[in-house]
């Protein structure tokens, strides 16, 4: 299928980018990495009547250490293959290295952008679970203002995020977690490359008792969004055995999974747990050693 006409424009810089969403609004499509738009544009799922493309625009990618607020700035337009090579990265996030390995294929990867896939929306989709989880700070900018938004409060539901029309997407900004902490993200997909049914990542501190002091967790494909579980994170606290970790996974009471033609809401619900309870526990086990390290 082909997609229906549209004016196709290319800015040279944010201003002329931002200038064009001002004027244009919501008659206006931008394009990243293509890999979500297009398919809806051929499909004619999304016939709007210009297309932006932000793919000349070279201040929206790339990725900045800040010593001094210990956050790593990521530009919005680093596709998926950057992130999972970018030594920064790398060495403060390496949590967002495993997600993005775990995104489609090479190809998928190779174009699509962080941005892309945040204002996407998909509620299965990794790095959306991921900046819930981490705390993400997003940076929306539009002509008139700059807003800071919080992952949790950028995703309302189903492919819905609180991006208003007029405004771009420049930069994800996300706290570093602590050298001592660990982490691990698990997901369950039909095959290699699909959209997980259900994920669940998490960030654990212990104390040098082997005590959880802090806990991020996140999860995927187990309701409307990518979101964090802040009543996991505060049961987890104090918790050292396995039964308390399955305790306060089972807490994850925000849940509504819906039945679709990948998986029940009863299935989804009970891999979720599952997932969410093998991340815990290799988190834990991972901070453990990890604060050993950093102790001797
Ligand atoms: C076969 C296949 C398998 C896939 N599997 C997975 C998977 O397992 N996990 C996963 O997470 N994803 C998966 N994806 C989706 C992939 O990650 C996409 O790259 C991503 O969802 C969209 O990113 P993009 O850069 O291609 O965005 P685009 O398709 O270009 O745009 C997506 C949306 O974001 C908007 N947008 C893009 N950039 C900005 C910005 N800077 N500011 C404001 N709005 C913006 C666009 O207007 C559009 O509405 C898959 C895709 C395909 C085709």
């Amino acid at each position: 299928m082909k997609p229906a006409p549209f004016e196709y424009i290319r800015p040279g810089t944010i201003p002329e980018a931002l200038q064009y969403l001002h004027q244009w609004g919501d008659q206006v499509k931008i394009l990243a990495g293509g890999q979500s738009l297009i398919p809806l544009l051929n499909m004619r799922l999304a016939e709007p009547s210009r297309v932006m493309d932000i793919n000349g625009l070279e201040e929206l990618s790339g990725v900045r250490y800040d010593p001094h607020t210990h956050t790593v700035r990521i530009g919005a337009l680093t596709r998926h293959q950057q992130l999972i090579r970018d030594p920064i990265i790398l060495e403060h996030l390496p949590m967002l290295v495993e997600a993005a390995k775990l995104i489609g294929h090479l190809a998928i990867r190779t174009r699509g952008t962080l941005a892309g896939s945040l204002v996407h929306a998909d509620p299965s989709a990794e790095l959306p679970l991921m900046m819930a989880m981490l705390r993400g700070v997003f940076e929306c900018q539009s002509l008139e203002q700059r807003r800071e938004v919080a992952a949790d409060d950028f995703f309302l539901g189903f492919y819905m995020t609180d991006l208003q029309p007029e405004e771009l997407v420049v930069s994800v900004t996300v706290p570093v977690p602590s050298r001592s902490s660990g982490y691990a993200i698990r997901e369950f997909s039909r095959r290699h490359g699909d959209f997980a049914i259900a994920a669940a990542s998490a960030v654990i501190s212990t104390d040098t008792q082997g005590r959880i002091v802090q806990a991020m967790v996140g999860v995927g494909g187990l309701s409307s969004r990518g979101m964090a579980c802040p009543e996991v994170e505060e049961a987890l606290v104090g918790v050292k055995d396995p039964q308390g970790i399955r305790e306060a996974a089972e807490r994850l009471d925000n849940i509504e999974p819906t039945d679709d033609v990948q998986a029940s809401a009863e299935f989804r619900r009970h891999v979720g747990i599952e997932l969410l309870v093998e991340s815990i526990e290799t988190a834990y086990s991972n901070a453990k050693q990890a604060t050993k390290e950093v102790t001797q």
